[in-house]
């Protein structure tokens, strides 16, 4: 292993102590920016991811602000109960827990987000504006795997970046954001032919597909830098032959690492990130709401 490993919990340490800075000036003048999430049914991960963000909006000084409902609510109910939040002038962001219950439809709900509380950017409005180069809340993953490059390659003017995914939430909004700092971008999805071609001519490898170990040794030209946003719990035959869980990404780290000039790891690259860009964007959500 000779790469630089891309730390994004001492990444993501540092956003949130920028917005912890920020959070208390605010509430010296008496504004609290508050973070609403609602969580639909039983979905353990869900769950897990929620008592996650309300740990870390408690780090950074954000309220928190969990409305459970349960799996039999209808698409109305959850619907009324965005339209809430979003009509509360003391909830600065809304987010949506995914997956939703079968019965519901997500994208829809997500549509119903006010714009100006749409810290997660999963809106139509947000997405635009950032197609448009306007200044928009931008999906906190994509947003997230840009820090961790740039925390090793602040300059990306003119840098050939290869993009594996094209998710309205992940891979689209990413190739924007790269675009917008000026790099050279090939987006490759699953009818991509010759995929090794494409991404061995990247010095940015920017890698979100959803396929744990998709990308290896044939995918990666030396000094490429590479940002693994894919996370996945498998479960692995140790040297002990015993069965053992693990977090892993799209990109087979162990087999890379000698290749690239550096690379974030799964788990500990992009995931702290994503967190810490939903609080600052929940910030900046309230910063403009106070005006
Ligand atoms: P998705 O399934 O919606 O999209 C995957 C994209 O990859 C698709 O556009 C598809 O065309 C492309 N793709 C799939 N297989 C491919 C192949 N063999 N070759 C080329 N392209 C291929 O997934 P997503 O929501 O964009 O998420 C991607 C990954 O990122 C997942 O592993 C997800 O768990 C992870 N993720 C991580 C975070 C985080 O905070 N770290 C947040 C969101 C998603």
């Amino acid at each position: 292993m000779s790469a630089r490993i891309i730390d994004g919990k001492a990444i993501a340490a540092t956003i949130k102590a920028r917005v912890a800075e920020e959070v208390a000036g605010m509430k010296a003048r008496g504004r609290s920016p508050c973070l609403a999430a609602i969580l639909i049914g039983d979905d353990p991960a869900a769950a897990s991811y929620a008592r996650s963000q309300e740990k870390h909006a408690g780090e950074v000084g954000i309220d928190y602000r969990l409305i459970r409902l349960p799996a039999s609510a209808t698409q109305a109910d959850a619907a009324e109960a965005i339209r809430r939040l979003g009509a509360d002038a003391g909830v600065s962001g809304i987010m949506l827990h995914m997956p939703v219950p079968r019965s519901m439809d997500g994208f829809a709900l997500q549509q119903l987000i006010d714009p100006a509380k749409d810290v997660e950017g999963v809106g139509a409005t947000n997405l635009g504006l950032l197609a448009m180069d306007r200044d928009a809340l931008a999906p906190c993953t994509a947003a997230a795997a840009m820090e961790c490059l740039r925390s090793v390659l602040p300059d990306l003017k003119g840098r050939d970046a290869v993009v594996v995914g094209r998710s309205v939430i992940v891979g689209k909004p990413l190739a924007m954001l790269l675009l917008a700092a000026n790099a050279t971008v090939t987006q490759c999805h699953t009818r991509t032919r010759q995929l090794p071609d494409h991404t061995r001519s990247a010095e940015v490898l920017m890698v979100a597909a959803g396929v744990a170990g998709l990308i290896g040794p044939e995918h990666v030209a030396p000094g490429t830098v590479v940002v693994d946003v894919g996370t996945h719990r498998v479960t692995l035959i140790d040297a002990a032959g015993r069965e053992v869980s693990r977090t892993v990404g799209d990109v087979r780290f162990d087999e890379v690492g000698h290749l690239a000039s550096a690379i974030s790891p799964v788990p500990g690259g992009v995931g702290p990130v994503t967190v810490a860009k939903l609080l600052e964007n929940t910030l900046k959500a309230c910063r403009r709401q106070v005006g």
